[in-house]
């Protein structure tokens, strides 16, 4: 069960907050306020997830201890023993002498923190919580404890930024939905019909009906060393009884819904005809719909060395936009070189829909500008405070800050680079966002 530490200076209504995440209708109330007199463990209960609270507030300062030394005290106890940490602080009073102390404690530490403004209702959000941006945390959640507002979206934040946490939880909502949908395109000729036949004709793969598809359906669901797939309607493409065949014609807007529709595009070219207009075209219009996308060069066994070194510099000057993604050298009819793609097309998948919790998107965030500052642009020297995940498929990153409108391009492509390495971002637009606040 993980371990959730509220701290905060007193006053700020810790345990409003600690009976909010304790006393929900689901949530098994068991106070162990007899443990120790100045702190209170409870359990709550958000969906399935089981976690349990501890609140360091309740202690008044006394004439022996001061009030400085015994909050240090139990703020570094409950800390220790907690996944995840609740910061609050008082969305009317602002931020004051204490706050960063703890603060500065608290980002010593590197523990993953949520920061809280607490007595948040009313207000219009973000204009009057700037101020906390400078204890460094992050981004802050407004709440009403009193009110209940913005509580589960904090306690969500709490748990999402435990790490080992979120990915079972990502896992196990993959493993209940857990479809991969996949559209096969390219222009005509290329070999998708091939491709797709010669995987749906492996033994690993388990193809099998849709109720309520009719035959001119292109929607197939199939199962893949226990990862299940949906081959969505693929423009280009018809399907007659068990195999696909290819039609001439070749629609736009089949392409662009089927991309839509997608999560992972796999791109098909020619290596006998090399990366052609309709080629450039297209994969733009992927790039352009956000989907992650997998490339793959199909009749390989067709074209001699100097062709492939041909191909492989046309793929990096034409299609250099699409860097981001794995590319394959397969041969659909020969059967070579396919299993490495569903490998990718899984990998592309996860990163689409990577999550990103705020206290570390902030840290990396940090980081890179320790690391290298944007410069300055005339008058203006963008200042950037904190980040946090605004999308999925594709992953949005939202950096907050102050002049980030003269950002230069190349240190938004240095950031994309590093955001890029550390969440494993592969096959997978990465957009990064600015919001500038005055
Ligand atoms: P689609 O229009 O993209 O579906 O293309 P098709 O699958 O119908 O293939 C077009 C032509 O390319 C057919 O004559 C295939 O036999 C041929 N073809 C497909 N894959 C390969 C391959 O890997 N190597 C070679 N040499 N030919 C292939």
């Amino acid at each position: 069960k993980p371990v959730i530490a509220l701290v905060g200076r007193p006053n700020v209504g810790k345990s409003t907050l600690f009976n909010r995440l304790t006393s929900s209708r689901d949530a098994i109330v068991a106070d162990f306020a007899g443990l120790t007199r100045d702190r209170h463990y409870g359990n709550g209960k958000s969906g399935k997830q089981e976690y349990i609270v501890i609140d360091t507030g309740g202690f008044e300062p006394t004439a022996e201890s001061g009030i400085y030394k015994e909050m240090a005290k139990q703020t570094r106890q409950a800390v220790a023993e907690s996944d995840v940490v609740i910061f609050v602080v008082d969305a009317r009073a602002g931020v004051n002498a204490q706050d960063h102390e703890i603060a500065k404690y608290l980002r010593r530490l590197g523990k993953p923190t949520v920061l809280v403004a607490n007595k948040a209702e009313g207000m219009t959000q973000g204009l009057q919580l700037v101020e906390f941006f400078e204890l460094g945390l992050g981004e802050v959640v407004p709440v009403s404890g009193a009110h209940g507002q913005g509580v589960r979206s904090m306690l969500d934040l709490a748990l999402e930024s435990i790490p080992g946490l979120a990915e079972e939880d990502e896992e196990a909502v993959e493993a209940d939905t857990g479809v991969i949908r996949l559209a096969v395109a390219g222009r005509p000729n290329v070999g998708k019909s091939t491709l797709i036949n010669a995987w749906l004709g492996e033994e690993r793969l388990v193809a099998f009906d849709l109720p309520g598809t009719t035959r001119d359906t292109i929607s197939v669901p199939f199962e893949r060393g226990g990862q299940k797939y949906e081959l969505i309607d693929t423009a280009g493409i018809r399907r007659k009884g068990r195999v696909f065949e290819a039609i001439e014609k070749f629609s736009v807007v089949k392409t662009l819904q089927a991309i839509e529709n997608a999560h992972v595009v796999l791109l098909v070219l020619d290596a006998t005809q090399g990366v052609t207009d309709q080629d450039a075209h297209i994969a733009g219009y992927i790039l352009e719909s956000g989907r992650a996308v997998v490339l793959a060069i199909n009749k390989w066994d067709a074209v001699d060395a100097y062709q492939r070194e041909q191909i492989e510099r046309q793929i990096e000057t034409r299609l250099a936009f699409l860097k981001f993604a794995s590319l394959h050298l397969i041969s659909a009819q020969k059967r070579q070189g396919l299993g490495p793609v569903w490998k990718s097309i899984a990998q592309a998948h996860a990163s689409a829909m990577r999550k990103m919790s705020t206290p570390v998107l902030t840290r990396l965030l940090m980081e890179a500008v320790a690391f290298q500052a944007p410069t300055r642009s005339g008058m203006f020297r963008p200042k950037m405070r904190y980040a946090h995940q605004g999308g999925m498929n594709p992953p949005v990153i939202v950096i907050h800050g102050n002049s980030l409108e003269h950002v230069p391009d190349a240190y938004t492509r240095f950031l994309e680079g590093r955001f890029r390495k550390a969440f494993d971002l592969v096959g997978t637009p990465l957009r990064i966002e600015y919001k500038t606040s005055e």
